[in-house]
């Protein structure tokens, strides 16, 4: 096994090295510094993050650029300012004992001056966001025609954020004879054409095969019907107390909307996804780096360039389009040589994307069952007791001893155990006490039909509105067609329409009873094509779409009948008491502390 010594890393990084802790190169370190240290060459490396690439990279970059020199010899692009920062300060931390070095960070969102400042002061390595570099470039804030060697970090990222312009504009005004060292978590075929385009012979290193994911990650899968979803995903968060994951959803209102429900229901939760401003995303990625947040729910865009070492999960709440994007999801739990797990919530129409995805990735995915109640109440307890055997004494209890002995004076070891332990051990008992079993057995009947149209967020169909509505496929819909003009018109998300059925002068759907008023109010006086659309609740609440409705055609509305005996909302509190109510267990009603969250949570995120 080589050691950092034998990679011939000098006594300045070697120094830093050992400050770091790091005992043995990485895999990546191992195959790129030799070759990167011996020979002016170009490189393409496939690792993911986590690997330990960017002390690949950055310790022979430290290696041979001339520190005495205030030219600009190193540029490293990288795709988000989180990762750019990150790498920085990465590059700062190894060359702490190169007398004179200065790294200086370029990125969007901050002062383009001060950023000029700093690096007119002499930065030898500057690590940029294509798009401020080019900004930079444009307004001759930077001089990179000196550079020796070009760095492209997570070029597969760079490229599916739009930057490959970008990048072949800043590359341009570097010189034809400098190194370009190439990092990817994945090859796709983008990937090999910048390669092909900007690169001479580049020798080439492999960090576990192309577009494999990594060893240190076991994925698994749960088949539930779409509708239970985010109460799955309650479960595997309660049967993991000590969870601290990123929970991938595919679109930014489905981000939010978990996000919010996660909070409401009593969890650490927090949402990162594009609509939310810079400020607002630094502040959630402290807290999670911080662990204040235990699952940070995220779209693949916004989740890019988290780099937190610690992340025990991934949850893949929906399954992504594109199995590389899986690849990046997946890689950010297992890294600096931990293990993690990459769960994937799937409906039955979903279970050929898994099948896909493990043969992209090389690695099988292990069916797993949603746990039952019971199971979770015994993990939440074994957890409590755990805790408290763990637990330092606070010895401020001491002055209050002798009247909380004199109150259990008359109460033997075991029943204070057990009713010490009913404390938090009665909510998550009535919470899921009688719970339904979610899975769902691969061959059975998904009663969504396996779509996606199928109630995603909390609860059961008794917290949701059945319509009718004049308009099938005689005039031209079909289930897909009326749930995206039911979207369109009504102004709601891809979830919120669900159960839609067409015959063919009429069909039906649902929403939630929280959009009934709306949905009826919308469709006063609605014409479509020169003709009123009538919609009304349906006597029939359930999936089958029988109604006592012989019109069926067109003909002006009625006038709004509702009946509503059968679409009462449940009443919050009784909503509360089982898991077929959106809520988690929460601590006593009274008391400052109205959120759930698992007996083992640490802390709480702001409410
Ligand atoms: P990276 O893939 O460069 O983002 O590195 C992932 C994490 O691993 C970072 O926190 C590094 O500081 C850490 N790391 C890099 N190389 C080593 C090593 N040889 N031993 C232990 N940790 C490392």
């Amino acid at each position: 096994m080589s050691t950092f010594q034998d990679l011939g890393l000098n006594n300045d990084l070697l120094q830093a090295i050992t400050d770091l802790g790091f005992i043995k190169p990485s895999e990546v370190q191992q195959k790129a510094i030799p070759i990167l240290l011996e020979s002016e060459t170009d490189l393409v490396a496939l690792a993911q993050t986590g690997t330990g690439k960017t002390a690949a990279f950055g310790f022979p970059m430290l290696e041979k650029i001339d520190i005495d020199s205030r030219t600009t010899q190193g540029l490293i692009l990288s795709p988000t300012r989180e990762l750019c920062l990150q790498i920085a300060n990465e590059m700062k931390a190894y060359g702490k004992y190169c007398k004179g070095l200065n790294v200086v960070a370029v990125y969007g969102g901050s002062s383009i001056t001060d950023q000029a400042r700093d690096i007119k002061r002499g930065a030898q390595i500057i690590v940029a966001t294509p798009g401020r570099m080019k900004d930079m470039i444009s307004r001759r804030m930077v001089d990179i025609s000196k550079i020796q060697y070009a760095v492209l970090d997570e070029a597969d990222e760079m490229l599916n954020m739009g930057f490959k312009e970008d990048i072949t504009d800043i590359l341009s005004h570097t010189p034809e004879d400098k190194n370009t060292w190439l990092f990817s978590a994945t090859m796709p075929r983008e990937v090999a054409t910048i390669a092909k385009k900007f690169m001479h012979n580049p020798q080439e290193i492999t960090v576990g095969n192309k577009n494999e994911s990594t060893t240190n990650v076991s994925h698994e899968y749960y088949l539930v019907n779409a509708r239970d979803r985010y109460q799955a995903l309650k479960r595997l968060s309660d049967a993991n107390p000590d969870i601290f994951s990123v929970i991938f959803c595919r679109t930014k209102r489905d981000t939010q909307k978990v996000a919010e429900q996660l909070i409401e229901d009593g969890y650490s939760a927090g949402a990162l996804h594009g609509d939310l401003s810079q400020n607002q995303r630094d502040l959630v990625m402290k807290s999670f780096r911080n662990q204040q947040i235990q699952m940070l729910v995220a779209t693949d865009v916004a989740a890019r360039g988290i780099d937190v070492d610690d992340i025990t999960h991934v949850i893949n709440y929906q399954l992504p389009d594109e199995a590389e994007t899986y690849t990046h999801r997946s890689g950010r739990t297992g890294r600096a040589g931990k293990t993690g797990i990459s769960m994937v919530i799937v409906s039955k129409s979903e279970v050929r994307k898994i099948k896909s995805i493990e043969r992209i990735i090389k690695r099988d995915f292990v069916k797993k069952e949603i746990p039952d109640g019971a199971s979770i109440c015994e993990v939440q307890l074994m957890s409590l007791a755990n805790k408290i055997h763990n637990t330092e004494i606070n010895h401020e209890i001491d002055k209050h001893l002798s009247s909380i002995n004199e109150l259990f004076a008359d109460t033997d070891k075991d029943e204070l155990i057990k009713k010490f332990f009913s404390v938090e051990f009665t909510r998550f008992f009535n919470y899921y006490n009688k719970s339904k079993n979610l899975n769902i057995a691969e061959g059975s009947y998904d009663r969504d039909g396996g779509r996606e149209g199928g109630r995603d967020f909390g609860g059961k169909s008794s917290d949701s509105t059945r319509y009718f509505i004049n308009v099938g496929s005689k005039d031209g819909f079909d289930w897909m067609k009326l749930k995206d003009f039911l979207k369109e018109q009504l102004e709601l998300g891809r979830d919120d329409v669900f159960k839609v059925e067409v015959k063919e002068s009429f069909s039906f759907f649902n929403t939630e009873n929280d959009a009934k008023e709306k949905v009826l109010a919308f469709f006063t006086d609605f014409k479509h094509e020169g003709r009123f659309v009538n919609v009304e609740v349906s006597e029939n609440r359930g999936g089958g779409g029988r109604r006592n409705d012989r019109r069926g055609g067109g003909g002006k509305r009625s006038g709004g009948r509702r009946d509503d005996k059968k679409g009462g909302f449940g009443n919050r509190s009784d909503r509360r008491r089982s898991e077929g109510s959106s809520s988690k267990p929460r601590r006593s009603d009274s008391g400052g502390d109205s959120g759930g969250g698992n007996f083992s949570r640490p802390r709480r995120s702001r409410r």
